[in-house]
């Protein structure tokens, strides 16, 4: 009795993970048909100055459903990059996001494109060539695109890194850290990779207004972009509290909810048109 009851609980759990893996390969089926029916686009969200001003634009990749609903990277980015798909994926949102900022861009001088770069692209032998070949196609001025890669990623091939990274910025192509303060990674890093912004990890942000000790990490990441000349940008800035706080404390640029949450091209093209200054002294006489 009791070894038969053992293989029944071996065979539901055979099942549980045989159902695991038909869901994963479903998904991954999803993802081949989407990607060759360019069903993944890019939204927009808004980056501003501490002036007000919009600045530029963080490319956030969306897959839309049949049902015309538009699901997050959150479900399906990892498998992206497992399956090494976010490769083509990544090209050919890359080239979307370069003809749609190209007119933009000229009519507003002062907006640049942010686009995330995850490991697999940063690693694939062809993506400095690719790259310089979409942005020569498009005639896209190098020094309006920022690219945003993870400490996780840098550090995960040094010496590639360094390489991709110097060439880069040779072109004059900027890079930004993402996610910054949550890699576990040393700092001593950024004393040799060429870093143009600092992307302060939104968690910090959340947080802040209550833990001191957010705080105090927050105010020391700024100094530290201050005192080696990279800008400092606050990711995830959601109320008027935070905003003031964080242009107290002397940070630079701010992305998050309280401006605008992701938006769709033509969305970001009446935004930049209507929403282009910010009333801070507004969010002062709320507090
Ligand atoms: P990320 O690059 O750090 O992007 C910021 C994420 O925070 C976005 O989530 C954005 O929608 C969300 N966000 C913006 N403002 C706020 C806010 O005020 N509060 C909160 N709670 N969240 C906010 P999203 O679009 O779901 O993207 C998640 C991640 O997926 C991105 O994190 C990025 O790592 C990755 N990702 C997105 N698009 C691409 C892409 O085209 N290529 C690659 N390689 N990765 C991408
Ligand atoms: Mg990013
Ligand atoms: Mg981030
Ligand atoms: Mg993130």
């Amino acid at each position: 009795r009791a070894k038969d009851k053992g293989r029944n609980t071996y065979a539901i759990y055979d099942s549980v993970i045989e159902h695991k893996a038909q869901a994963r390969l479903k998904l991954v089926n999803q993802l081949h048909e989407a990607q060759e029916q360019g069903r993944f686009e890019m939204f927009y969200q808004p980056r501003y100055d501490a002036q007000g001003h919009m600045v530029g634009a963080e490319a956030l990749m969306r897959w839309q459903q049949q049902d015309g609903d538009y699901l997050k990277p959150k479900t399906f980015i990892e498998l992206l990059e497992d399956t090494g798909l976010i490769v083509s994926v990544s090209w050919q949102l890359f080239r979307h996001a370069c003809e749609q900022f190209k007119s933009l861009m000229e009519r507003h001088k002062n907006i640049s494109l942010s686009f995330n770069v995850s490991a697999r692209l940063l690693e694939h032998p062809e993506f400095l060539s690719r790259l310089k070949y979409i942005l020569d196609e498009y005639k896209f001025p190098y020094d309006r695109l920022e690219l945003e890669l993870t400490e996780q990623t840098l550090i995960q091939d040094v010496t590639n890194s360094q390489f991709i990274l110097n060439q880069l910025t040779a072109w004059g192509i900027n890079v930004s850290i993402d996610d910054f303060g949550t890699g576990y990674s040393s700092l001593s890093y950024l004393k040799n990779f060429p870093v143009h912004a600092l992307k302060i990890d939104k968690s910090f942000i959340r947080d802040m207004n209550e833990d001191k000790d957010d705080l105090e990490l927050i105010k020391t990441m700024i100094l530290m972009g201050q005192n080696l000349n990279i800008t400092t940008v606050a990711e995830g800035v959601e109320n008027p509290a935070q905003l003031q706080q964080l242009v107290a404390m002397g940070c630079d640029q701010f992305q998050g909810y309280l401006f605008s949450h992701p938006i769709s091209f033509t969305q970001l093209e009446t935004q930049i048109e209507s929403l282009f200054d910010i009333d801070f002294s507004k969010f002062k006489s709320d507090q």
